[in-house]
């Protein structure tokens, strides 16, 4: 069972998960690593052995499955206790690391990457993310539902097969808390609809379509940073209608598209930003595409102060003009 334990010094909750990392060779470097081994069987590929029993399945007209999300084997978050924060020592504040942790599996072929999904298997992804979305709402222990892609090694995906996770969390973590604050604080309107109508159509702007928008934020912190902002305004993801979420689906595809064709098949990150499930005040969900080009270091770890060293309006115009495959 994972252990959630207050940095006293930052107020924010580390996880720690003891079964993860055993051998000090789960660090070894890239070439070692498990994911380029070919005799280890893919746990995700349909004809594998592991027979998950799916929280959500897509089936074709034959009886194959084109989606599933299943739970994680190794959950680093597991159980349906609410938060129950106790002290066991004077510095020492812990909780159990209740929740869930499931694994979207959103192709049932093993080479494909998030940029060469069709409208179909997009619909599919956004869809499924709805679905679950809705379950962790109406689930009494989780505050907060983080999901997230992570493809290539070096962005910490332990496993090729393309797959999404799912965490319900018994908290609301920093980072969604401190945006909550930047919507209170923020006094023309909504962050994200004033930045839709200020980056329209100027250097940072990369692609649009009906249902929402991708820039290279002003402030990015990191090179060809992007930023998926969905056009109608709703606190949660799950507001959304079917549509609408599919737009904004085909939208961070083809951002990646554009980010294949000018730095190729590069690691990265994509998180989904969603007001809690009980919020009441402002909040535009939309997500963040984190290409995984340098590692921080030093400054960045001792002041949180990123340094990027490619602008983003020079990231943006490189992004534009990708000779894009349809
Ligand atoms: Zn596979
Ligand atoms: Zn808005
Ligand atoms: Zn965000």
């Amino acid at each position: 069972m994972s252990q959630l334990r207050l940095n006293l010094l930052t107020g924010r909750w580390v996880t720690v998960v003891p079964s993860r990392a055993k051998r000090t060779s789960d660090f070894a470097p890239r070439a070692q690593k498990v994911e380029n081994d070919p005799d280890r069987e893919c746990p995700f590929c349909p004809d594998s052995a592991h027979a998950d029993t799916p929280l959500l399945e897509n089936v074709d007209a034959a009886g194959n499955w084109q989606l599933r999300v299943i739970p994680n084997r190794y959950p680093a978050f597991e159980g349906d206790e609410s938060l129950a924060v106790r002290n066991l020592g004077p510095v020492h504040v812990m909780a159990e690391a209740s929740g869930t942790h499931e694994v979207l599996v959103y192709s049932p072929e093993h080479e494909v990457r998030f940029d060469n999904l069709s409208d179909e298997q997009v619909a599919k992804f956004m869809a499924a993310l709805k679905t679950r979305f809705a379950a962790h709402a109406n689930t009494p222990n989780i505050r907060y539902t983080q999901a997230i892609v992570n493809h290539g090694r070096e962005a910490g995906a332990s496993l090729a097969h393309p797959h999404g996770q799912l965490l319900g969390l018994p908290f609301v973590p920093g980072e969604i808390l401190e945006e909550e604050r930047a919507f209170e604080r923020f006094k023309g309107g909504c962050i994200v609809c004033t930045t839709t109508e200020a980056e329209s159509n100027n250097e940072r702007f990369v692609l649009a379509n009906d249902h929402a928008m991708v820039i290279c934020p002003f402030w990015s912190s990191s090179p060809y940073e992007l930023l998926v902002m969905p056009k109608a305004h709703q606190q949660h993801l799950t507001d959304t209608t079917d549509d609408a979420l599919v737009g904004v689906g085909i939208a961070i595809r083809d951002a990646l598209k554009h980010l294949v064709a000018t730095l190729g098949d590069i690691a990265f990150n994509l998180v989904f930003h969603t007001a809690p499930s009980h919020h009441a005040g402002m909040y535009h969900w939309h997500a963040h595409l984190f290409p995984k080009l340098t590692t921080t270091a030093g400054f960045e770890r001792g002041t949180g102060v990123m340094i990027n060293i490619i602008a983003p309006e020079f990231a943006a115009q490189e992004l534009r003009n990708a000779a894009v495959n349809a």
